[in-house]
């Protein structure tokens, strides 16, 4: 039933947040809703993924309850429908092979490459992913892409899949959640349909794992994950997967571990205070929101290791700006993101002596040997080492932190970093050690 007061709340709702967002912005995403049910308690809403769900209730949860029925709690009381749980009476064509249902399938429309801003913690690794997706199955197989949260791997993974789809329309793409494929087992188990299941997935071309740390500890979907990663791999049918973790520190078999480092194992770092920048301005403007410079600083400086948190920053803050015309300096900002600042937390200053320590510990020569001028080969990888770590640490300017180097020029700085950066993609013992320095300075 659309109740006539509510359901003009809604139309209104609609024309307020058109007159607000950038025309993609809202053929993207608030085009596809659509108003199923309406009365005085509560309204539905049809989705075409979860995506679009949580992106109204991220960014106009405030505007909503300004135009919908309102819960006790304040909340405004909206249900939302999946579109493929509420079929539409037009039955859809029969598909060829037998599709996945769930919304965890989509590849979200804005995790594109021309919507990832590029910085030295992600270069390599975007262009890895790049690679893969212009010849998919042709080159790294798999392509391993680790890192912390909220950095960008479910981004680049989507993004794989849309250029894929773009440029080889023939290819079947299919992304997918660890979770949401163990449930597919399950369900398929249940259903006595593994056959199918299985048939599903091996006439794939291009599968995208999203977080694989998620089957650790689940032994029996392990050895399934295995096979069809293998009867994949075998056909030169290309695979990508994140993780939280390298392969070597997830609680997996020694087979699968093997085959995840069979290809190309690359690390997603934090981005730098630069990049952070970038993505503010980025994220901002495609808002609609513009950010005075000096206030991207301030913002990137208090939030560092996560970019999620840096999205959710920007979102406060165009809601902030569309219900007060207060204009954003320190201050202010300060006020709207209190809780999101990192006051204390891990941005403990990490100085170039405890890097040098912690590298010659572990390449077992003198900090004096590393700081000094000597091309014995030994040396030179601690000093190229702990170089490499001093940028990837410090947010420092090069200059400064080349200089500790017994005044070592910044040219000689990137070149380690960029050397080391190659290396440890290829030389395992040499990625084993970096992590292992890397950690004790982290938990000192
Ligand atoms: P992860 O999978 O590593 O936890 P996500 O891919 O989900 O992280 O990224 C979190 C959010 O941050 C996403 O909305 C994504 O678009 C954004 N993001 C992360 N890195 C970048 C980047 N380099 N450029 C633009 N957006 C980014
Ligand atoms: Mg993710």
């Amino acid at each position: 039933m659309l109740d006539c007061g509510v359901k003009n709340g809604w139309i209104q709702f609609i024309e307020f947040i058109e007159s607000r967002c950038s025309s993609a912005e809202f053929q993207n995403w608030i085009a596809p809703i659509r108003l199923v049910e309406a009365n005085p308690e509560k309204v539905i809403l049809e989705v075409p993924n979860v995506y679009v769900q949580d992106y109204l209730l991220d960014n106009f949860k405030e505007v909503l309850c300004n135009f919908l029925p309102l819960l006790a709690s304040g909340e405004p009381a909206v249900q939302f429908l999946m579109a493929a749980e509420n079929p539409l009476p037009v039955a859809a064509a029969p598909e060829p092979v037998e599709e996945l249902p769930a919304n965890e399938f989509c590849l979200n429309p804005l995790y594109t490459f021309e919507n990832f801003i590029e910085g030295p913690s992600n270069q390599f690794v975007k262009s890895a992913a790049f690679g893969i997706a212009s010849r998919p199955g042709k080159s790294y197989n798999p392509l391993f892409i680790h890192g912390g949260v909220g950095l960008g791997k479910t981004h680049l993974l989507h993004s794989i899949g849309h250029y894929a789809k773009e440029h080889h329309r023939k290819l079947r793409v299919q992304v997918i959640t660890t979770e949401a494929f163990i449930n597919d087992i399950v369900d398929h188990l249940k259903a006595k349909s593994i056959d199918k299941m299985k048939r599903f997935y091996r006439t794939l071309d291009v599968l995208l794992i999203d977080d694989i740390q998620f089957l650790q500890n689940r032994l029996g979907f392990e050895e399934e994950f295995c096979n069809t990663f293998e009867t994949l791999l075998n056909q030169n049918k290309q695979i990508v997967i994140t993780s939280d973790k390298p392969p070597a520190q997830l609680k997996l078999s020694e087979r699968m571990v093997a085959r995840l480092e069979w290809g190309l194992v690359a690390h997603m770092g934090v981005p730098d205070l630069e990049t952070r920048v970038a993505i503010i301005k980025h994220k901002s403007e495609r808002r609609g929101l513009s950010i005075p410079s000096q206030i991207a600083f301030f913002i990137a400086e208090h939030i560092y290791n996560n970019v999620r948190q840096i999205e959710g920053a920007i979102n406060r803050l165009c809601a902030h700006s569309k219900l007060m015309s207060e204009n954003l300096n320190e201050e202010v900002v300060e006020k709207i993101l209190s809780e999101l600042f990192q006051h204390n937390a891990p941005n403990k200053k990490i100085s170039v002596e405890e890097i040098l320590k912690s590298v010659a510990a572990v390449f077992e020569v003198r900090i004096s040997e590393i700081k000094g001028e000597s091309r014995h080969k030994e040396i030179a990888l601690a000093r190229q080492v702990a170089m490499y770590l001093a940028k990837e640490m410090i947010d420092d300017s090069l200059m400064k932190i080349a200089s500790s180097f017994g005044g070592k020029t910044h040219s000689t700085l990137l070149h380690a970093w960029k050397k080391i950066t190659d290396q440890i993609q290829i030389n395992e013992l040499l990625r084993r050690q970096v992590q292992m320095i890397r950690r004790n300075i982290e938990t000192v």
